[in-house]
């Protein structure tokens, strides 16, 4: 049986919770390879998290980031993406 995975959206908290340490950014665009919600994109010689309502908080780009230049956090209650399963 073929089992699919949802990804929902509905009205959650929102804001910056993941943010560029710009400092330590080399623009390596690891974060932007790995993130699969396109919300990376670069600007200039760095790249910036700015479509933020599209992270489903996977922790990917915090993960990738060899220069600890991902500042990673969860907003309290979630971005409003729900997982489901059936
Ligand atoms: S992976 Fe880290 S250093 Fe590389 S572009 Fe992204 S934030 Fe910057
Ligand atoms: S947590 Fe996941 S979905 Fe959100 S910005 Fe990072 S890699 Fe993309």
């Amino acid at each position: 049986m073929k089992v699919e995975m949802k990804v929902e959206y509905y009205p959650g908290e929102t804001g910056e919770f993941i943010k560029v340490i710009e400092d330590n950014c080399v623009g390596c665009g690891e974060c932007a390879k790995f993130c699969t919600r396109d919300v990376w994109q670069p600007d200039g010689a760095i790249f910036r998290p700015v479509n933020l309502k599209q992270c489903v908080e996977c922790g990917a780009c915090w993960n990738v980031c060899e220069y600890e230049a991902v500042d990673f956090s969860e907003p309290k209650g979630g971005t409003g993406v729900r997982f489901s399963y059936g």
